[in-house]
């Protein structure tokens, strides 16, 4: 079987949707108009990721405020915010560039998504000629909403981390259900879990196992059918063209990233200076059985924070050089992580986020077209 190779989820907003979120915020538009908006930047995204070829395509995450809040907030302003939630919550992460991204504080029970992600999948599954795929936020993500220290007076943490379950578990489901081949769980905060930044306390804290046997609490409520299609995806961060944890050992990640029960990863690793460690790290620590399910290792080949496009050879020699390392049955190839996670993102290094679109699909060009030279090769 040919390499497979698998996008992360999303791509830059157009400059229009995010003027139109913020026209939203301010009052200036209905929901309905903002919706309109998003519609249409996702068919654009659609119509132009199935001309690259990508096989499994989505919608860009063009309708999401962003990868970890689309379930509980309508913008990254706070319109919309679901119940039981406050604005202000602790950092998630604050980036190499200085900016910070924060999320919202629970303030009680229980805790409950407003809008699954299937209703994106529902609407993608029409406007596309391709298989849709869908990322979903992780259970350790939504940990963070607690606050860190304290317990909620009438809504202890245990209970919390229960909902918590319920709502990934359901919302993974629901993605599948209507439709979805591939679901993928964003993990970016695996390896900010080791960076101990003092300004932001969650992160000194060595959350890492924890995140992990919460995560598994979900992924093992799948049959090993189920989890060959749900992914796990982790980078050091990806926003405004920064990184949050880059300069954290990835060996502190790897080494324990592989006891997830999931069938496939998709693992930042273009933008490392010394990849060739990272393939070898990947192919000591990943499993060939995770309670019944090999695990799949789609290397990054794209860096989508640099406006510099890749060509396919350099795709293809970096699988090719991976297979030293990694099965080839096992190897896959994606992006580093998704081309704006965040729905306000101009995407400075690129000059503009419509520029950044057009780059993004030249970059999934030569991904496609580098993982078919490296199967070639590789004679598989
Ligand atoms: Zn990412």
């Amino acid at each position: 079987m040919p390499i497979p190779t698998e996008l992360v989820g999303s791509l830059p907003r157009p400059m229009k949707l995010q003027e139109a979120y913020a026209d939203y915020d301010e009052g200036r538009i209905t929901f309905e108009q903002l919706q309109a908006e998003q519609d249409a930047a996702a068919e654009d995204s659609i119509k132009r990721l199935e001309e690259t070829g990508e096989p499994v395509v989505t919608d860009g995450e063009q309708r999401e405020s962003s990868f970890a809040t689309y379930p509980i907030t309508d913008t990254l302003a706070g319109t919309g915010l679901a119940d039981n939630l406050a604005g202000d919550g602790q950092f998630f992460a604050i980036f190499d560039d200085g900016h910070h991204r924060q999320l919202p504080r629970l303030t009680g029970g229980p805790f409950r998504y407003k809008t699954f992600a299937s209703e994106f999948v529902e609407k993608n599954k029409q406007l596309a000629s391709r298989d849709v795929k869908q990322a979903v936020i992780s259970p350790s993500m939504m940990m963070l909403l607690y606050p860190l220290e304290e317990e909620l007076e009438g809504y202890s943490r245990e209970q919390f981390l229960d909902d918590v379950c319920d709502e990934v578990e359901r919302d993974i489901r629901q993605c599948f259900d209507a439709g979805a081949v591939r679901v993928s769980i964003d993990f970016t905060e695996g390896r900010l879990a080791n960076k101990n930044d003092s300004r932001n306390p969650w992160t000194g804290k060595d959350m890492l196992q924890e995140f992990i046997d919460l995560n598994n609490r979900v992924l093992d409520r799948f049959s090993p059918e189920e989890r060959k299609n749900i992914g796990i995806h982790t980078c050091p961060g990806g926003d405004c063209d920064s990184v949050h944890s880059k300069e954290v050992p990835y060996e502190k990640l790897l080494s324990k990233m592989f006891q997830l029960n999931a069938g496939y990863f998709l693992i930042q690793c273009a933008s490392e200076d010394d990849k060739e460690s990272v393939y070898k790290l990947v192919g000591e620590h990943s499993r060939d059985d995770a309670n019944g399910v090999p695990q799949v290792c789609f290397m990054g080949v794209i860096d989508p924070l640099s406006p510099e496009v890749e060509t396919p050879e350099q795709v293809k020699d970096d699988l090719v050089k991976a297979a030293k390392y990694i099965p080839v049955e096992r190897l896959g190839a994606t992006d580093d992580c998704g081309f704006s996670p965040f729905s306000r993102d101009v995407k400075p290094k690129h000059g503009s986020p419509d520029f950044a679109r057009d780059i993004a699909m030249q970059k999934i060009s030569a991904r496609i077209e580098g993982a078919r030279l490296a199967s070639e090769e590789l004679g598989v």
